[in-house]
Formats: C-alpha cells, sequence, structure tokens
C-alpha cells in the first residue's frame, strides 16, 4: 500500500522530473550547440582534410577534437561559444554525413580572434574512445601470408570474419584491465589497419569499394590466445572481445589524407621492443577486397569499422619455449604510417 508519505514523495519527484524535462526541452529548442538531439538535413558529406580525435571531459562524455596546427580545436566548447552547430562525436558525423558543419566551425574558429578560448593543447588532452558504439565491428583474421604461416593455418581463399563487441572499444592511453589468470593468461598484441566505412556500401565493387571509406585508424585486436584456441574447441570471438581488448586512436585520419591504404608500415612495440614489423601492402585481401566481398553480405553504414588483420611477430607465432605472454605492467605502442602511435598499459 503507499502510505501518503511515500506517495508525496513520489508525486513531487513527478513534478520535479516534469519541470527538468520542461526545462530540457526548451533549452534543447532554444541552443542546439550543445549536440542535443537533433535531425540533421544536409547533404551527406564525408570528412576530408581532417584528424580527429576524441577528448574525454571532465563531466564524463567523450567529444570531437580537430587537430589542426595550432593545437586541438574542442568542437564542443566552440559550438558553444561561436553559436555554430556541429557534430560533437566521430559517430554523429559518420552517421550524420555532417562534415559540412564542423568544416564551417573550423573555419569561422580559425577566423575568429576568440580561437584561443577553444585551442587545446594536444598534449593536456585525456583520449576518450573514437568509437563508442558502432553499428558494426567486424574484424578479419589471417589476412597477411607471413602470420597465417606463423600460426600454422592455411592461407584463407575468403576473407576470414569474426567480431567484437563495443565492450572492447577503448581508448588511446587507456589501460586494459587483464581478467584473472583462472579466466586467462595467453596475452598477445595484434597492431591493425582499421577501415571506418563513410557511406552505406552494398555490394560494391573492389574498383569503387574505398569511395565509401571515411578514414583509418591505428588499432589493436588484443587477444586472450587460450579463450581463442584452446577453450575445448577454441571460441576465437571469446578471445577477441574481452573489456577493452579493442582500443583504437589516437587519430581518426580522413581517407584523403592516407590514398592508398595498402602502402603504411605498420608496427609494434612491447616495452620499447620491436616485434612487429610489416607493411599493409602484404595484406592478402587488400582494402577494396575486404569492403567488396563484406558488402556482397550484408550492407555496411556510415560508422562501421573493420579491423583488417595483423602482419606476423606476434607471441602465438613464437617457438612454443620462447613464448612469453604478455602481462599487468606491459606497455604496448601500435605504429601506423600516417595514422599515429597508440599506447597502452597492461594492469
Ligand atoms: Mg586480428
Amino acid at each position: 500500500m503507499t502510505s501518503r508519505r511515500s506517495f508525496l514523495k513520489t508525486a513531487g519527484a513527478m513534478t520535479a522530473g516534469v519541470a527538468a524535462a520542461a526545462t530540457a526541452t526548451t533549452a534543447t529548442a532554444a541552443v542546439k550547440y550543445d549536440g542535443a538531439a537533433r535531425h540533421y538535413k544536409g547533404p551527406h558529406e564525408m570528412p576530408t582534410k581532417m584528424t580527429l580525435l576524441s577528448m574525454k571531459n571532465a563531466d564524463g562524455t567523450e567529444t570531437l577534437g580537430v587537430k589542426t596546427a595550432d593545437g586541438v580545436i574542442d568542437v564542443r566548447r566552440a559550438s558553444k561559444l561561436l553559436r555554430i552547430v556541429a557534430p560533437l562525436t566521430l559517430e554523429q558525423l559518420l552517421r550524420e554525413g555532417s562534415a559540412g558543419e564542423l568544416n564551417k566551425l573550423v573555419a569561422s574558429v580559425q577566423s575568429s580572434s576568440r580561437a584561443t578560448a577553444v585551442m587545446v593543447d594536444e598534449s593536456s588532452i585525456t583520449h576518450g574512445r573514437l568509437f563508442t558504439n558502432p553499428g558494426k565491428i567486424i574484424c578479419i583474421g589471417l589476412n597477411y601470408r607471413a602470420h597465417a604461416a606463423e600460426a600454422n593455418e592455411k592461407v584463407p581463399s575468403v576473407p576470414i570474419l569474426f567480431n567484437k563487441y563495443n565492450n572492447a572499444l577503448a581508448a588511446h592511453n587507456c589501460t586494459i584491465k587483464l581478467p584473472p589468470r583462472e579466466v586467462s593468461y595467453k596475452f598477445d598484441y595484434e597492431t591493425e589497419m582499421l577501415i571506418v566505412m563513410g557511406k552505406a556500401a552494398r555490394d560494391v565493387s573492389e574498383a569503387d569499394a574505398l569511395k565509401y571509406v571515411a578514414g583509418y585508424c591505428t588499432s589493436q585486436d588484443f587477444s586472450a590466445r587460450d579463450l581463442q584456441l584452446e577453450t575445448p574447441a577454441g571460441q576465437w570471438m571469446v578471445g577477441k572481445t574481452l573489456d577493452g581488448f579493442g582500443p583504437i586512436g589516437p587519430y581518426f585520419v580522413s581517407a584523403d589524407i592516407i590514398g592508398d591504404p595498402g602502402n603504411l608500415k605498420i608496427e609494434t612495440y612491447v616495452n620499447g621492443e620491436v616485434r612487429q614489423s610489416s607493411n599493409t601492402s602484404k595484406m592478402i585481401f587488400n582494402s577494396q577486397k575486404l569492403i567488396a566481398y563484406i558488402s556482397k553480405m550484408w550492407t555496411l553504414e556510415p560508422g562501421d569499422i573493420i579491423w583488417s588483420g595483423t602482419p606476423e611477430g606476434v607471441i602465438l607465432g613464437m617457438p612454443k619455449e620462447k613464448q612469453v605472454w604478455l602481462k599487468a605492467g606491459d606497455e604496448i605502442r601500435s605504429s601506423i604510417e600516417k595514422l599515429g602511435d597508440l599506447k597502452f598499459k597492461l594492469a
């Protein structure tokens, strides 16, 4: 039975809730510069000439930063200060295709006398996740010949697809909290180029495939080999998507800056020691082939991301007596030419 006291309390809370909602609605209607829900109606444009990052703010939100020669533009702060609507996250930008708005904001900041108020020194940034809730997270297994060989696997005749979930997504400079030993202990690195989709792609040709790509990032397909390969029959997906097992960053670099994604140096360092050193030209299925193949199976949407496979040099590929699995305290750096160095620690 509802007592009078609890009824009054509930009614009071409801009134307060309604009032708060009304205030929020009014604020949204009046000012959209805070990235509140909206319906973008402009043309669908992918970002160009852009190096973007994610900033973790004091209020816990993760919002967009634009890297420029003069520092990083804090997009949320700039949007409010200059009263220019702009997408506040990379995912919003990609899904809406609202790059035009971001271009306007950047141009206004660069010509404004108040620009310094929205510029941040990159070294002071706590990086947030570039992606928090992509529509699809697709991964490619065994996509470099020398890696397939070191893993004692056949060279695949079609791309091997598997997935991660968004619990795996993590930021540049993150710390991956390893699970207890009884769950898993054979931890391994896999530096990979991440392909970021910018337009809906269904059954596209290899010749057209790159027109659907918004950009690329450095990423890690961090792996637990015991879960992936040794649990009764090996559960590939389980070994790949524990919490935080998918760091991405520090940057999203627009596709026009990269040009050919099939000729980039790709490396991994563990505690400063080089472990992987190859080139994306060594992929069995290049970015074009991957997109053409996947888009035959399902529609790729703006904001979908593809881990494109790792080269040789992983711990799994070493002779058994030389395998020293990663452990708490290790520091990993993944480096891809033109895309930047992704760093993270293990704990
Ligand atoms: Mg991989």
